[in-house]
């Protein structure tokens, strides 16, 4: 069976030199759920940026990564980002429509389907995302946490096969964090969550990779890597409290 996504040997150098990646290698199979772990600086959004073709300027097309069997190439990008639902860090990158249903539209619009399937898909993408009443509301006005739950509900309306997490639920508040994660156990996609929500990633992952320096340094059970304090001390994090009761030391 293909793996859901599959990143080989990856390497990435911004323009200015900065190397991000260093031959990155994993897979993730169809329907796991694998956290991305690191400290800030470690490569994790420039990865996320590779799993839908955003990133390098022109497909590389060398199999470097693989979305369900597929090497992205400039003929097929469309069609890998329709699988590949990617949620940015920053929801101001990703909204740029005046209203909330123009905006979760506009990714079901590009699908192609016809007008009535395009409602449904916004109006069952914006209750999966806790804002059944949001369809009229400005996007610029919405409060930071509706934001990012917008961006949600316009990559839910895509129904990717593959859903792609950065920082998901940086700055929500613990209710924001709660609703979010019901949200996600509930989509049965693949889905890779770059955190620092230590708790997110146990809760929802049982696998977790570590990046630093751009470099994979760790790869297994997410309780087994975070209960793993050199190991999480060498690498900028640091045990969560969710495990300490379960292990005091
Ligand atoms: P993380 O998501 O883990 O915080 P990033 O992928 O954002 O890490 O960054 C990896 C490295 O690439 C860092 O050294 C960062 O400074 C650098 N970097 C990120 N974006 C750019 C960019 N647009 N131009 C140059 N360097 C960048």
């Amino acid at each position: 069976m293909n793996a859901a996504v599959e990143v080989t040997e990856l390497h990435y150098r911004y323009h200015d030199g900065t190397e991000a990646l260093r031959g990155v290698s994993f897979r993730v199979a169809p329907g796991e759920c694998v956290a991305l772990l690191g400290p800030n600086g470690s490569g994790k959004s420039t990865l996320l940026l590779h799993l839908n073709g955003i990133l390098p300027d022109e497909p590389a097309a060398d199999g470097a990564i693989r979305i369900l069997g597929e090497s992205i190439t400039r003929e097929n990008l469309e069609a890998i980002r329709r699988r590949v639902g990617l949620l940015f860090q920053d929801p101001d990158d990703q909204l740029f429509c005046p209203t909330v249903q123009e905006d979760v539209a506009f990714g079901p619009e590009q699908l192609g389907l016809n007008e009535s399937e395009i409602g449904e898909r916004v109006r069952v993408a914006l209750a999966k995302a806790g804002l059944p009443d949001f369809g009229h509301r400005a996007t610029h006005h919405l409060s930071h946490g509706e934001k990012r739950r917008v961006c949600l509900a316009g990559v839910l309306a895509c129904e990717p096969a593959v859903l792609v997490l950065d920082e998901p639920t940086s700055d929500l508040d613990p209710r924001g964090r709660r609703e979010l994660k019901a949200v996600l156990r509930e989509i049965p996609a693949t889905k890779l969550i770059a955190t620092h929500d230590l708790e997110l990633a146990v809760e929802m992952c049982s696998r977790a990779i570590v990046l630093d320096r751009g470099r994979i340094v760790a790869d297994g059970p997410t309780v087994e890597l975070l209960d793993d304090e050199a190991l999480m001390l060498a690498h900028g994090l640091e045990r969560p409290h969710i495990l300490r009761h379960v292990h005091p030391h």
